[in-house]
C-alpha cells in the first residue's frame, strides 16, 4: 500500500484529533518496527507504553492465539477462566482483593471514581475527589474532569463536579481537603505532563493523611504500572499501600484492557448492578494479559532497573540535555530544542520516541536489548546535541 494513499484517506475520513507523525507502521519484531516502505525503526514508544514485550512477541502471541482458537467473547453474563486467572494473578502480586475489568485506562479510572464515591457517600456523605495539578487521568468526561490540566478542559464544559486539583505536596492536598473529601487520586509518576516522579516523602505523608481520615488513596498506574518503572507498580517505590489501583496500557501487551483493583477497604463497595461493561475482561485480552503479568518476575524487574539506569546515565551525558527524569524504562528528557522537533528528527533517523509536554518521552519495550538501547542513544545524541 502506497503511504500517500493512507495519508490522504486519513485526512479525508478520520476525525482529525491526532497530530500524526508522517509514517505508517506495517509490522515489527521485538523492539524493531517496519513502515510501509520497509524502513526499520528502533521502538522507544511501544504504542504509548502498550507493547510492553515488543511487537509479535512469541509468548504473548501464543497465549492470544490459543484463546482465539477457543472463544473470542462471552460477555460478563457468564464465568470466564482467563478473567479469573488474571484477577487472581493481579491480587497475588499486589495484595488487592477484587478486580473489575474494563477496556482502557480511562474506563479503569471511571470505575475507581465510582467506587470512591459510593464508598464515601454510603459511609459519610462524602463525594469529592482530590487530584493533582499536571495529572492526566483520561479523556472521558469524568476522567477529563479529574485531569488537572487546563489545556485538556477547553471547550468541553460543563464538567463533572466534585474534583479539586492540588499542588503535588501535602500542603496542597490539605488546602483542597474538606469534610466532603472521599478520595485522593495520584499518578506516582505523572506521564503525560512530562514524566514527573512525585516525591516519595509526599506520597508517604499522603498515605498517612488519607488513612487517618478514611479517605481512599487511588493510584493511577495506567502508564507507570506493570513493570514499566522496575517495580510491578510504581507506588511500591514509595513503600505505600493504596486502596485502589488502576492500570491499563502495558497490561494487555497490545490488546485493549483496563483493570481497577480494590484493596480491603473497598472490596465490598460494589454490589450487583453497580458497574458493568460489555467488552470488559474480554477473554482474548485477558489471556494475553495473563501471559504478560506472569513474566513480570523479580528477575525481569531487576533487568528493567538496570536498563533504566543505563539509559538515564547515558542520556544525561548528551550535550543540550537539560534534565532527565523518570524511573526504570519510563523516561523524560528535557532538551534545549522543542520535543516535537526532536521526535520528528529521530523518526527520520529510524528511532521512535514520544513527547510529553515539553519533554521527549521514552517508553521502550521491557525486553529491549543492550545493542538496541545503544542504537537509540546514538540517534538521540546525534539529534539532540546538534
Ligand atoms: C494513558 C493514560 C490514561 C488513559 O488511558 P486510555 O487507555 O487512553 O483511556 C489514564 N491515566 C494515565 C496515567 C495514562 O497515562
Amino acid at each position: 500500500m502506497n503511504k500517500e494513499v493512507i495519508f490522504n484517506d486519513d485526512g479525508e475520513y478520520i476525525a482529525s484529533t491526532y497530530a500524526r507523525f508522517k509514517v505508517a507502521f506495517e509490522r515489527g519484531e521485538g523492539s524493531r518496527l517496519y513502515d510501509t516502505d520497509g524502513r526499520e525503526y528502533i521502538d522507544c514508544a511501544t504504542g504509548i507504553g502498550v507493547n510492553i514485550f515488543g511487537v509479535c512477541d512469541d509468548e504473548w502471541k501464543k497465549a492470544v492465539m490459543s484463546q482465539l482458537d477457543k472463544i473470542q467473547h462471552t460477555s460478563n453474563l457468564y464465568y470466564s477462566l482467563p478473567q479469573t486467572e488474571l484477577a487472581k494473578l493481579l491480587c497475588e502480586k499486589t495484595g488487592a482483593k477484587k478486580v473489575f475489568f474494563a477496556n482502557s485506562g480511562a474506563e479503569a479510572n471511571e470505575c475507581a471514581i465510582k467506587t470512591a464515591r459510593k464508598y464515601g457517600n454510603l459511609k459519610y456523605g462524602r463525594n469529592e475527589i482530590i487530584t493533582l495539578k499536571n495529572s492526566f487521568h483520561g479523556r472521558t468526561m469524568a476522567t477529563l474532569s479529574a485531569t488537572g490540566q487546563d489545556a485538556f478542559h477547553k471547550y468541553f464544559d460543563p464538567f463533572l463536579g466534585g474534583f479539586k486539583y492540588a499542588e503535588p505536596d501535602i500542603d496542597g492536598v490539605i488546602e483542597c481537603y474538606t469534610d466532603k473529601t472521599c478520595a485522593v487520586m495520584v499518578e506516582c509518576i505523572q506521564g503525560e505532563s512530562g514524566v514527573h516522579v512525585l516525591d516519595f516523602g509526599f506520597l508517604r505523608q499522603l498515605e498517612k493523611f488519607c488513612r487517618e481520615r478514611d479517605i481512599l488513596l487511588i493510584c493511577d498506574e495506567v502508564q507507570c504500572g506493570n513493570g514499566r518503572t522496575g517495580r510491578m507498580y510504581a507506588y511500591e517505590h514509595a513503600g505505600i499501600r493504596p486502596d485502589i489501583v488502576t492500570t491499563a496500557k502495558g497490561l494487555g501487551g497490545g490488546l485493549p484492557i483496563g483493570a481497577c483493583m480494590m484493596f480491603e477497604k473497598c472490596e465490598h463497595t460494589f454490589t450487583y448492578g453497580d458497574h458493568g461493561s460489555t467488552f470488559g475482561g474480554n477473554p482474548v485480552a485477558c489471556a494475553g494479559a495473563v501471559s504478560i503479568v506472569r513474566r513480570i518476575t523479580d528477575e525481569l524487574l531487576l533487568e528493567v532497573q538496570g536498563k533504566g539506569a543505563y539509559m538515564i546515565e547515558n542520556l544525561k551525558r548528551i550535550k543540550n540535555v537539560r534534565s532527565v527524569s523518570g524511573l526504570g524504562l519510563m523516561i523524560g528528557v528535557e532538551c534545549a530544542k522543542p520535543a516535537r522537533e526532536i521526535a520528528e528528527k529521530c523518526l527520520e533517523k529510524g528511532l521512535i520516541v514520544l513527547t510529553a509536554h515539553d519533554k521527549v518521552r521514552l517508553l521502550p519495550p521491557l525486553n529491549i536489548s543492550k545493542s538496541e538501547m545503544e542504537q537509540a542513544i546514538k540517534i538521540l545524541n546525534e539529534v539532540i546535541s546538534k
